[in-house]
């Protein structure tokens, strides 16, 4: 574990009083869950609450203390006491074995050897199946109580009812626009301000795009549907050909950005409020758009890109694919 402070997790401040209340009032439940969208923190907010229930002064007011043995052997990564469990991420469909909970389960046996408990922490808790998700809850359920589990996910309708029956439930909420400017900001990088509005209110998607060049990706794909009704053939082909020379991803990122203009189309001519938005900054840009389309050729067009959003999964060739679904988008869009 990196150095840790509370200072560093950008939002999500009632949550973090609500937390830190309870550890400093010792009543920190056994097990929690910790839920909410990918990339907002969660990880790095259960690992310094892990942190400060670990710590050996644990009358001071600001918790973890950072200098105790405890909290020094956690920033060394040795502590004795704090045990994670995570998917291998590297792999296609990353699952948390049932071998990796079952050596858990002898680990919650053995006593506690630097702190006075022991803290568990269950990154990308939907990724055990329903038998490791029912060794998991006996373990939870052990008598002599001197563990601690945080459950983390993304998805929590994956988890068991009876699981999460025995957690307290902490629902993290979407970042703001304004943190997640100030994140990228202190991050140093470039068009923090644009990013923030696309992210989706995830700090780690928008550092993502950030990385993969998710603006262009939105420009050409927003460009490509302002031009897509006087496109012919060729030019079709060729966006498409140059398209599937790049990884996969980069197309299908097109598809979800054509998939959310298409949905802010919807909205562009009513009052609605820039936070229902996908894409508020381009409001311009999509009246007009919205100008030249009927209400048939928006859904035939969220159709196909449903389609081929499903067959990309396939492993069908990717030139072919972005051309045939180029081809229909504009037959979408010529509907009267
Ligand atoms: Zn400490």
């Amino acid at each position: 574990m990196e150095q840790f402070n509370w200072s560093e997790i950008i939002g999500h401040k009632n949550k973090i009083n609500q937390i830190r209340e309870m550890i400093k009032a010792k009543n920190f439940p056994n097990a929690v869950i910790f839920s909410g969208v990918a990339g907002i923190g969660k990880r790095k907010i259960a690992e310094i609450a892990a942190a400060a229930l670990l710590c050996e002064n644990d009358d001071a007011d600001n918790l973890p203390c950072g200098e105790c043995n405890s909290c020094r052997s956690l920033i060394a990564g040795t502590h004795p006491d704090y045990y994670t469990v995570e998917p291998d991420r590297s792999k296609a469909n990353p699952m948390i074995k049932i071998d990796q909970i079952r050596s858990l389960q002898k680990e919650v046996l053995v006593m506690p050897i630097l702190s006075d408990k022991r803290m568990v922490l269950i990154d990308d808790a939907e990724c055990m199946n329903n038998v490791s998700q029912n060794c998991l809850l006996k373990t939870i359920e052990e008598p002599q109580g001197l563990s601690k589990f945080i459950l983390i996910t993304s998805n929590r309708s994956r988890l068991l009812l009876t699981l999460q029956s025995r957690c307290m439930i902490i629902n993290f909420e979407r970042l703001t626009e304004e943190n997640i400017k100030s994140g990228l900001i202190n991050r140093g990088t470039e068009n923090a301000e644009k990013i923030a509005i696309i992210s989706n209110g995830s700090l780690g998607q928008a550092i993502g795009l950030a990385e993969n060049d998710g603006l262009q990706i939105r420009e050409d794909s927003l460009k490509f549907l302002e031009n897509l009704s006087k496109l012919n053939n060729e030019e079709i082909f060729q966006t498409g050909q140059q398209l599937s020379t790049q990884p996969k991803d980069i197309f299908r990122d097109w598809t979800i950005n054509i998939q959310k203009f298409l949905r802010d189309l919807l909205i562009v001519d009513t009052e609605i409020e820039n936070n229902y938005y996908y894409n508020h900054d381009l409001k311009k840009r999509l009246q007009k758009l919205r100008d030249k389309l009927n209400l048939k050729n928006i859904f035939e067009m969220m159709n196909q890109t449903t389609e081929i959003q499903r067959r990309l999964n396939s492993n069908a060739n990717l030139e072919l694919l972005i051309e045939s679904f180029f081809i229909r988008l504009r037959q979408a869009a010529k509907i009267k």
